[in-house]
């Protein structure tokens, strides 16, 4: 994938495309989660930082309300659609996330007049790293400024969550908006998924002498097969039969009793969560101490419980996080919903090289697709550019 446009570049095209400066350009990051899986629905915690790749959208709003769209990414033509009367499941392809963003702050009352768009992002796609949202979180920015809805962070929120969930018709949480809008250079953020308190922390790996490398298996993963539904349903059921409101609310010294209520499978499915909520607290206490260059056994064991307790790895992140390991990586683990898309190795910069060519290597050698390797930067959350 391309490094994003310069922003005058942008200006520029979106000039040659619409026939008028835009009104602005805002930029939304990915993000990669660095700990706390499957733990966003049970209203637990996670540990996701924004990313240095973004999307960028030049926008300006119209006098009516026409919609026209257009991505630089390959193969996509100019999407014109009309806002009013607009309805869940409206639009197709990319067009559901601005769309959706749109609908979503309509339906709070914000009157939100047609516009035109143009997008860049360098968010790869479907790698786990939530290119969605970062266009769902560029394009309600820019929204939300152009129209003076002024909606805090927490607001926005939950109406790119209204977006995906019932617009997009994705069962996604507030995790991956909560990284792109509230992000912070040099930190992650730990959010409770209980009531959206998020503190800064601070993760600067580069000064501790280490990169974050991600590895992007090409698995696709999906949420439409039934995996990350039976997940939750387990989840679901192993809250019910404990009694409590969400498993949050299970501590890791309540494990022993669980396990004399809930079946074989449910138990391990709870047992992920409950430990991993206590990881991501642990892993907290260590960046605000020690810092990054401790938490490597952290997510390693986040990695285990995922891939033995939960059930959601696969032969080539097992393999991805494996051979990371062995070839330097201080921690390794998959991150994002499972079954595919990317791995996490926590690196010393000298071992950068080893690392990636031994997966390389790896991958070859079990006839897998090979694998995209890049780093990324706990980097800004989203801006305005211009
Ligand atoms: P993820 O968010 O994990 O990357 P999703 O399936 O939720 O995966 O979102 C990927 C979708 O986002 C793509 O199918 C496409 O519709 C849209 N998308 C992402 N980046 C771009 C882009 N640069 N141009 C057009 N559409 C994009
Ligand atoms: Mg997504």
């Amino acid at each position: 994938m391309t490094t994003t446009t310069d922003t005058s570049v942008l200006s520029a095209r979106f000039q040659e495309t619409f026939g008028s400066v835009p009104d602005g350009v805002w930029q939304a990051p990915g993000r990669v989660n660095l700990i706390g899986e499957h733990t966003d629905y049970n209203e637990g915690f996670v540990l996701p930082f924004a990313i240095d790749k973004t999307a960028k959208v030049a926008i300006r709003l119209r006098g009516d309300s026409t919609v026209r769209l257009l991505s630089l990414f390959g193969g996509h033509g100019l999407v014109e659609a009309d806002l009013s009367g607009m309805e869940p499941g409206s639009g197709e392809g990319w067009s559901r996330y601005p769309l959706g963003v749109a609908w979503a702050l309509k339906e709070r009352g914000i009157d939100v007049p047609g516009f035109d768009l143009l997008l860049d992002s360098d968010v790869p796609l479907g790698a786990g790293l939530s290119s969605s949202h970062a266009i769902e979180c560029a394009v309600i920015s820019a929204l939300n400024d152009l129209t003076g809805a002024g909606l805090g962070a927490e607001d926005l929120v939950l109406a790119t969550q209204r977006a995906e969930n019932v617009f997009v018709g994705a069962p996604t949480g507030i995790m991956d908006q909560s990284a792109s809008l509230r992000g912070a250079k040099g930190h992650a953020v730990f959010l409770d998924c209980r009531d959206q308190h998020v503190d800064l922390v601070p993760f600067d790996a580069e000064a501790s002498g280490l990169i974050l490398l991600v590895i992007d298996t090409k698995v696709s993963h999906s949420h439409a097969d039934g995996g990350y539904a039976s997940r939750r349903a387990s989840c679901e059921l192993g809250a019910e039969i404990l009694g409590v409101k969400a498993l949050r609310d299970v501590g890791v010294d309540s494990l022993e009793e669980a396990a004399g209520l809930l079946d074989e499978t449910t138990l391990r499915r709870v047992r992920h969560v409950v430990t991993e909520n206590d990881r991501v607290l642990q892993t907290v206490e260590i960046l605000n101490s020690e810092g990054p260059a401790s938490i490597g056994p952290l997510l390693d064991a986040s990695h285990v419980s995922m891939r033995d307790d939960f059930e959601i790895s696969c032969p080539e992140l097992d393999l991805a996080v494996e051979t990371a390991r062995a070839n330097g990586a201080i921690g390794a683990r998959m991150t994002g919903g499972g079954f595919g898309g990317s791995a996490i190795a926590l690196t010393p910069v000298g071992q950068e090289q080893q690392v990636r060519d031994a997966v390389v290597r790896a991958f070859a050698e079990a006839a897998f697709t090979a694998p995209d390797i890049f780093t990324v930067t706990p980097a800004a959350g989203a801006l305005r550019l211009a």
